[in-house]
């Protein structure tokens, strides 16, 4: 007997398309691996219906899986013996097979604002970065759906270190975990409090890594009560993504880059992803607005000298206007080396004002947590050793 393996190519420049390499192995050969390197299944990223299932398949009653999803995603606990209420058996049988799956903090960097960027160590592999902001009545953590990413957007300072690996639904929920403990410790939130909105913003094209992003979504609103309209997925437009995503049912904020109103300008700017043309996007959004009534959100990347003048203002105008969407413009967070500089501060009044006499809706972005490097684009995939 064989098992399948797929693989994804992603080629660093150009089109990411998603072929498949698919290689025969036999189950001996998994097993002696696994076995090998001592990996145990997680059970983080599991549903309570899920765990429960679990639970009886290892000869426990239902709810014996609600007190484990209890434990995960409410007590913030990375070992069974720390689960009291669990009969001593059960802990046993759970820990011969499986492991909680919470990553370790190895580094804390935190900015004048409130801003903090954590370095999670996950289970295996390689380290993940997150972001908590405080702000008024809200507090809001921005997740990594990657290490690394495929897409190489020039600007980005994720796309410029490239692609690793996907994050698994798990890694994701427990980045907001993490973040809510550490704001907790740092007092930013108050024992009762908990983080309260998700953006799906950090290192990574989530739409990429469809499955294990919905999961954590689906995760987010029923372990962690996160209110759906509270979290945002962001994406480069992916466009089979997001007409997926527009059949899922979901409430959730869709917000899709752009940062050009011409497609030549558009390839060179986000290189790994020149499949679609910004027609095909739009087009998308108004599907995804049809189906869900949710509004889709654009975001700009201004970058000086490069889309941020008058001509790029007014072809924007025209590709949005009448459209049910909102712009937020996201002046350039410094990449070193990147070329690229933010626009000056005169120019955003005016790109505003174009957009905004068009009667399309404008928000302006504002810059959190730049001197720790957590601001957005500029999470980037840390060697092991730091
Ligand atoms: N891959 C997804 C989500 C992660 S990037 C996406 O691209 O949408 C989140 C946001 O940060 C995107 O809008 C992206 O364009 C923006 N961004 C990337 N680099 C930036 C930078 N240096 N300054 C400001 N925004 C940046
Ligand atoms: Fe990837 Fe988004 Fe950065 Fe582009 S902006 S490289 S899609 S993380």
């Amino acid at each position: 007997m064989f098992i399948t393996l797929g693989f994804m190519l992603l080629p660093k420049n150009g089109d990411v398309k998603p072929d498949l390499l698919i290689l025969a192995v036999r189950p001996s050969v998994i097993h002696n691996w696994a076995g090998k390197s001592k990996m145990r299944k997680i059970l983080l990223g599991m549903s309570t219906a899920e765990l429960k299932l679990l639970a009886v398949e290892l000869g426990e009653k239902e709810f014996r899986g609600k007190q484990v999803a209890d434990w995960l995603y409410r007590q913030g606990c990375n070992k069974m013996s720390q689960m009291a209420n669990l009969p001593v058996a059960f802990k046993t049988k759970l820990e011969e097979g499986y492991e909680a799956g919470r990553s370790l903090v190895k580094k804390t960097s935190k900015s004048k604002d409130g801003t903090f960027k954590l370095l999670l160590q996950p289970a295996y592999g390689e380290l993940v970065e997150t972001v908590g902001m405080p702000y008024e009545g809200r507090f809001s953590c921005c997740v990594s759906t990657q290490v690394g990413c495929p897409i190489g957007c020039a600007f980005c300072a994720t796309g410029a270190g490239g692609f690793k690996r996907n994050l698994s639904a798990g890694e994701i929920v427990d980045q907001v975990l993490s973040v809510g403990e550490v704001a907790i410790k740092e007092k930013l939130l108050d024992g009762e409090g908990r983080v309260s909105h998700v953006v799906f913003m950090g290192m990574g094209e989530p739409l990429l890594n469809y499955d294990a992003t919905l999961a954590a979504v689906h995760l987010l609103n029923t372990e962690l009560k996160i209110g759906m309209r509270n979290v945002t997925l962001s994406t480069i437009g992916y466009v089979p993504g997001i007409y997926r995503l527009a059949g899922e049912d979901l409430q959730c904020t869709l917000a899709v880059s752009l940062h050009a109103a011409d497609d030549a300008l558009r390839r060179k700017l986000v290189p790994g992803m020149t499949r679609f043309t910004l027609q095909e996007i739009t087009d998308a959004c108004k599907h995804y607005f049809r189906e869900t009534s949710r509004r889709v959100t654009f975001e700009y990347c201004l970058l000086k000298g490069v889309n941020d003048g008058k001509a790029d203002s007014a072809r924007l105008a025209d590709l949005l206007k009448g459209q049910n969407c909102h712009v937020n413009l996201i002046p350039f967070n410094t990449v070193a080396e990147s070329g690229f500089y933010p626009p000056e501060a005169i120019r955003i009044v005016d790109f505003r004002r174009v957009l905004e006499e068009a009667g399309v809706m404008v928000t302006q972005r504002e810059q959190r947590g730049a001197g720790i490097q957590a601001a957005c684009g500029q999470l980037r995939r840390q060697a092991l050793s730091t």
